[in-house]
């Protein structure tokens, strides 16, 4: 067992080059065609899976985030419950674009074919199209939390 093994504790998966199956990383055959394992290409292949699966969940949670959007949106129409709803979706706002950017300095490079991967980047665009959709229908609700704001202020300045 390597020592990146022990710190971390989590099981390594890679796909056996003969069958395509999730295969764990300290076999010393495949479990599914009985194939022998090549440890250095076998982690090699974990360290890239790995990768791979947080590009996936990265997008996901891009996706998750901009689908919460249009709630936070609805709680900012409610009378007196305005506030919690501006200031979650102006969070959000600002957060979709923030992981979409860190995501793309991270896993920008990869130039992974798999169809799993794809599936990330359509998901990355529906973030962003729920997202610019979102904003246009925001702005009369920030101007107006604007004003507000700004009445607010000026009626404590004087
Ligand atoms: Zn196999």
């Amino acid at each position: 067992m390597s020592k990146e093994l022990e710190l971390t504790g989590r099981i390594k998966v890679f796909r056996c080059p003969n069958c395509s199956e999730f295969v764990n990383l300290t076999m010393e055959e495949c479990s599914f065609c009985r194939s022998p394992i090549d440890h250095d290409a076998a982690k090699v292949a974990a360290g890239k899976q790995e990768t791979l699966n947080l590009a996936v969940n990265n997008a996901r949670y891009v996706k998750i985030l901009a689908q919460t959007m249009p709630a936070f949106y609805g709680v900012a129409l409610i009378p007196f419950m305005g506030w919690i709803g501006f200031w979650g979706f102006l969070l959000l706002a600002f957060l979709v674009p923030i992981m979409s950017v860190r995501r793309w300095v991270s896993f920008g490079k990869m130039q992974a074919d798999e169809p799993i991967s794809k599936r990330s980047r359509h998901n990355v665009k529906v973030a962003w199209a729920i997202w610019a959709l979102m904003l246009v229908l925001f702005s009369p609700i920030l101007l107006y939390h604007s004003v507000l704001i700004w009445e607010i202020l000026q009626s404590s300045l004087m």
